[in-house]
């Protein structure tokens, strides 16, 4: 181990005479030799592990910042944690992550392995050892349960001051347990929102999950003076104000996946109601084959990317996965050798290599302000936000027509929608032909469980919705419910798309003023799909029921 020696002095972090000192210190001790630097003061446990996990390449684990799912801890001894000093940090598909005292004690792996399904990869991750016996502390010591830190919670005495909810090592307390606990279970479900409301008598907590709301559970109001207290020292806000609307945010990784928060307090008459939006980075940042196209529709994209300059609008309503979509596309051509450039309200998910700037309308830059000072720094792709005005998406347009590939979003019904929309804004129909080169339509559908679903033959009815022949009737599914999909017999969401690529025809009838529907007609004898068939592909694929169906896009002259 001279070699962790030589390179904390290479790095500066201790010096050459403390190395010497500390060779000595562990002859006569026969320590290893970061814990003999740590056992003399010369350098702290963080700092160490910190340089363990750069130069072994392996990732760090600080358990301040995560927070592990209890369930995963039930299936690990403590003795053997203790023991060899590891801690299962995470188990997702094929690959688990083990949070290790020493990353290269062979020992300490083999015996960690048995209690790890068979066949799953052991990822190390570098940890401090007063770190791990930290974890096992909090993991092994504690309630973790929701239920159970609440049953602690109405048995006990706690002291709910500010000190003492505030400290980072504050898990002992039971309302510092419950809020993790909370955070860790909206996770898990994959819900979106978290939303604790205060009523007369209790909070009610509630999450939304694929776009829907749902009752999770009532809590004593006693409780919500700290747990509210909690949020907001998390969050960053001025814990003292109550009267006020409040935003804020805060970051921590569940298991493996670092997940960002932004948290918005408003206070109502029954006290504060407090808002947590969840953006899980490694769930939002999705490639094009994962976005959910059809065949057809992934080719025509990747057709309309292909070209050097123009304008590709993405249209649908709020919560219609629009910004998702636009992601995928920039991180799909995104590469050292394009300057990528972003004007976002607010800006989501941080993306290597592309520079992103904040609009806030009304107090900093607005976006008209922001693509005439973006133009200026030599952009090769740009993706503005949204166009609301003339202004914008006047020079929205130019751009798109000196050399440069500009993405937007408007909110619109349908694709064709997007022509008449930009008209209203007063925008020149000339200034749009040839220079549109594309618009995509998009909603979100509820996605049938995959474990539950049941596929019957589908009813005459459904044959006529769906277009089919009702001699030949498809086998279609159906929502059942499991544990998978809490009982809903949905999980997750799938986009229904139309993609309308302009040509020279359409483009002829936009100068002309021609309606949405004349520019649909004709668009659909040169191939275009519009989103309620690509709709029923979905379904006769059985990824989406005929409910979803109908609910989501208009299959009103089919019914
Ligand atoms: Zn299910």
């Amino acid at each position: 181990m001279a070699r962790i020696g030589d390179k904390l002095v290479e790095m500066g972090l201790i010096s050459k005479d403390q190395l010497q000192v500390a060779l000595f210190e562990k002859k006569r001790t026969n320590k290893m030799m970061g814990q003999t630097m740590i056992d003399l003061g010369f350098i702290t446990e963080q700092a160490l592990s910190a340089v363990l996990a750069q130069s072994s390449g392996f990732e760090r684990f600080d358990p301040k910042s995560t927070v592990v799912d209890p369930d995963l801890i039930k299936k690990f001894p403590k003795e053997v944690a203790a023991r060899y000093r590891v801690f299962p940090v995470s188990v997702d598909g094929q690959q688990a992550r083990l949070a290790m005292a020493d990353i290269y004690d062979v020992l300490a792996l083999d015996q960690a392995r048995r209690y790890f399904p068979l066949g799953v990869e052991i990822m190390p991750l570098v940890c401090g050892e007063t770190e791990i016996n930290e974890a096992i502390d909090q993991y092994f010591g504690y309630e973790l349960s929701i239920d159970g830190i609440l049953r602690e919670l109405e048995t006990g005495k706690h002291d709910v001051s500010a000190a003492a909810i505030s400290s980072d090592s504050g898990y002992v307390h039971p309302l510092v347990r419950l809020v993790n606990a909370l955070v860790l279970d909206a996770v898990k479900v994959g819900a979106s929102d978290i939303h604790f409301e205060p009523e007369g008598m209790f909070l009610r907590l509630r999450y939304r999950i694929d776009g829907v709301m749902t009752q999770v559970r009532t809590i004593h109001k006693d409780h919500w003076p700290a747990v509210s207290h909690r949020l907001k020292i998390v969050s960053g806000m001025n814990i003292a104000d109550k009267l006020n609307p409040q935003d804020g945010r805060f970051g921590i990784t569940v298991g493996n996946r670092k997940v960002d928060f932004r948290v918005a307090a408003m206070p109502t008459s029954h006290g504060e109601n407090i808002v947590l939006r969840i953006l899980d980075k490694s769930k939002s940042l999705l490639g094009i084959p994962q976005l959910g196209l059809s065949e057809n529709n992934e080719n025509l994209l990747m057709r309309l990317l292909k070209r050097p300059e123009g304008i590709i609008i993405v249209t649908g309503p709020t919560g219609s996965g629009k910004t998702t979509t636009l992601y995928g596309i920039l991180a799909h051509i995104n590469s050292l050798d394009v300057n990528i450039m972003t004007l976002e309200d607010p800006v989501e998910y941080e993306l290597p290599l592309i520079r992103q700037a904040q609009v806030r309308e009304g107090t900093g830059m607005n976006f008209s302000d922001g693509v005439r000072a973006l133009l200026r720094q030599d952009p090769d792709i740009i993706f503005i936000g949204e166009v609301r005005d003339k202004d914008t998406a006047t020079m929205a347009l130019r751009a798109s027509m000196t050399g440069h590939q500009v993405f937007t979003t408007l909110h619109t019904n349908d694709a064709a929608g997007a022509l008449p929309r930009l008209g209203d804004l007063g925008l020149d129909a000339t200034l749009m032909a040839g220079n549109i080169i594309g618009i995509l339509a998009q909603r979100l559908s509820r996605r049938l469980c995959p474990s539950c679903r049941e596929m019957k033959t589908a009813s005459a009815e459904e044959c006529r919705i769906l277009g089919a022949d009702p001699d030949k009737p498809p086998k279609i599914g159906h929502p059942k419910g499991c544990e998978n999909c809490r009982h809903t017999g949905y999980k997750g969401r799938l986009a229904l798309h139309e993609i309308l690529p302009m040509n020279k025809e359409l483009d002829e009838m936009v100068i002309e003023g021609a309606s949405m529907n004349m520019i649909r007609q004709a668009a659909r004898k040169h191939g275009f799909i519009p989103m309620a068939d690509d709709g029923i592909g979905k379904v006769l694929k059985g990824s989406i029921s005929v409910e979803e169906l109908i609910s989501t896009v208009d299959v009103t002259d089919r019914l």
